[in-house]
């Protein structure tokens, strides 16, 4: 079994091509067809990933996002949405969604997003040593832990990974491509304001957790390329 996954998808056509393509990668698959329905289903069935049409007949696909992410920490959420709705896409991931696909989804894509999101412990754990320190934050990859002067920082999945490839390699630049490749997929394509937001969310809770006159390094964007994570003083930035 490759995953199980919980689809919420109201078209019946999307929705049967979507399962039946899921089912013969061996991805144990639920369809639910509304808002109420996948949040009941995410309630008494275990899942590691939702699929989530934002466009639902009873409830806000963004409210549904929302919801998921506070009873389903652990879960990956990927929303589908449509090629207009551009800031739909920026209110999902900011309800909490990880990654988000356009409709029509390119079944290739989605099996390859699939594999990026599911994929354990991925890149951040193959290199380097399994704990990072830079200044007083700590990221321990084989605990999947971090944390600021003692304060644990509660990140999720791709916010560690992201987190744990800048640790790998302080104060040096990383291309936006090769963020995207390490921490995602090598066979990434379309867009990287994904990489954007996980990096909003990082600096948000390293920010929060950081207890006055303690070192935490901070991820700074290198214009034009991408981004580095950097132990500064904080008024250098
Ligand atoms: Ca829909």
């Amino acid at each position: 079994m490759a995953g199980r996954v919980l689809l919420v998808e109201d078209d019946t056509s999307i929705g049967e091509a979507l399962v039946s393509s899921l089912r013969s990668h061996a991805y144990d698959v639920a369809w639910e067809r509304t808002g109420a329905a996948g949040l009941a289903r995410a309630a008494a069935t275990p899942v590691d990933l939702v699929l989530l049409d934002l466009g639902l007949p009873d409830l806000d696909g963004v409210e549904v996002c929302r919801q998921l992410r506070a009873t389903q920490p652990g879960c990956v959420l990927v929303m589908l949405t449509a090629r207009s709705a551009e800031m739909d896409v920026v209110v999902g991931l900011e309800a909490g969604a990880d990654d988000y696909l356009v409709k029509p989804v390119r079944l290739a894509e989605l099996h390859a997003r699939l594999r990026a999101h599911l994929r354990r412990g991925g890149s951040s754990g193959t290199t380097g040593p399994a704990v990072r320190a830079v200044g007083d934050l700590v990221v321990d990859v084989a605990r999947h832990r971090v944390t600021v002067a003692g304060g644990e920082v509660h990140l999720r999945p791709k916010e560690f990974d992201l987190l744990a490839r800048l640790a790998a390699q302080p104060e040096v630049a990383h291309s936006r491509e090769q963020l995207m490749a390490d921490v995602w997929d090598e066979n990434w394509f379309g867009s990287t304001k994904t990489l954007d937001v996980h990096v909003a969310a990082l600096r948000r809770k390293l920010q929060e957790v950081a207890p006055p006159g303690r070192r935490v390094p901070q991820i700074v964007t290198v214009r034009g390329h991408g981004y580095r994570l950097e132990l500064a003083a904080p008024d250098d930035r």
